[in-house]
């Protein structure tokens, strides 16, 4: 893919704005020359994501007090539509990241020294998020499905079984907050499970046309035993009065800029194609 940061001048409205935005325009760059072997492998771009940590760039949605740069939802945007004019599949992958350290940080409906450890491990040791939210019963889970994956309490804590679809990230975030049916109750509560937790494996059964970088796997829980404070939240997407957040905005900002970069890859190519049968390539 080739990269139209120019497109994005138009949406640069602040000195603060501009900073940000140099950080992805020099990313994309790197990144844009490797995407479309990460695309036909579907290897997981793991030198993209060193370097995403490497810069800061995985800290941006954290609060200035928490060591982040506190960007807003239109830098949120902003910066994810320029990634994707490099690699796209990347650019979904950390926008799940983002979104949700932006999430937590507006609700606030964590355990405050939950939520400060999280940020702490983001800021130094560069861990990465995602949310294992998706079952092939509920579909979209922002509709409100309730999970097959069932919690159920026990004397130190909680017990989860379930499977998980679409898990991007999946080779390397550090943890996924897990949906899951609390057994008794109608409530769905979020888990905050690490990879490394005993009955947490992965499945590779993501093999899509598109987006196959983000390596969107199965997430399984085998008897997975969590302590008390791994339910971090009640998840209300099955509320009535619900409305899906603002951070979900870093989808169509990512496919926006991956369309940006297929409509300068095809006004390159008709620019420079020329059929012998003409003498003169396409004016464009
Ligand atoms: C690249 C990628 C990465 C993702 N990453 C994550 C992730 O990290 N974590 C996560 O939790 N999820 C993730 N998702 C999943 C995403 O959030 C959705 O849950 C998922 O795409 C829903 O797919 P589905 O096939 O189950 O579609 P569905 O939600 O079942 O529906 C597809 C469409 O069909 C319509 N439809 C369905 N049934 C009917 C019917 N009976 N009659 C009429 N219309 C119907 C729906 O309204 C919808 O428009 C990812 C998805 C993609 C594509």
């Amino acid at each position: 893919m080739s990269i139209v940061f120019n497109m994005n001048e138009t949406f640069i409205k602040t000195a603060r704005q501009r900073e940000l935005y140099e950080l992805p325009a020099g990313h994309a760059k790197a990144f844009a020359p490797k995407a479309a072997h990460y695309d036909r492998t579907g290897d997981f771009p793991f030198d993209n994501f060193e370097a995403l940590k490497a810069s800061g760039y995985t800290a941006l949605t954290l609060p200035a007090e928490k060591g982040g740069k506190d960007i807003s939802l239109y830098e949120f945007a902003l910066v994810q539509e320029t990634l994707a004019q490099g690699d796209g599949a990347t650019t979904l992958g950390i926008g799940w990241h983002l979104g949700i350290m932006m999430d937590l940080a507006a609700r606030r409906e964590w355990k405050e020294a939950t939520f400060a450890k999280l940020c702490d491990q983001v800021v130094k040791d560069k861990v990465l998020i995602n949310r294992a939210a998706t079952e092939p019963q509920t579909g979209s889970p922002i509709r409100g499905g309730k999970p097959q994956t069932e919690a159920v309490r026990t004397d130190n804590g909680w017990l989860l079984n379930g499977r998980k679809t679409f898990t991007t990230l999946a080779p390397i975030a550090d943890y996924f907050i897990v949906s899951a049916s609390i057994k008794g109750s109608d409530d769905i509560g979020g888990f905050l499970v690490h990879r490394k937790t005993p009955g947490v494996r992965f499945k590779k059964t993501w093999d899509t046309l598109g987006m196959r970088a983000t390596r969107s796997d199965d997430l399984i829980l085998d008897s997975v035993e969590l302590p008390e404070e791994a339910y971090v939240e009640r998840i209300g997407w099955q509320d009535k009065d619900h409305t899906p957040p603002g951070w979900l905005i870093h989808i169509p900002a990512c496919y926006l800029g991956i369309a940006l970069a297929c409509r300068r890859d095809a006004i390159d190519f008709a620019e420079k194609y020329m059929p012998n049968s003409l003498d003169r390539s396409a004016d464009c």
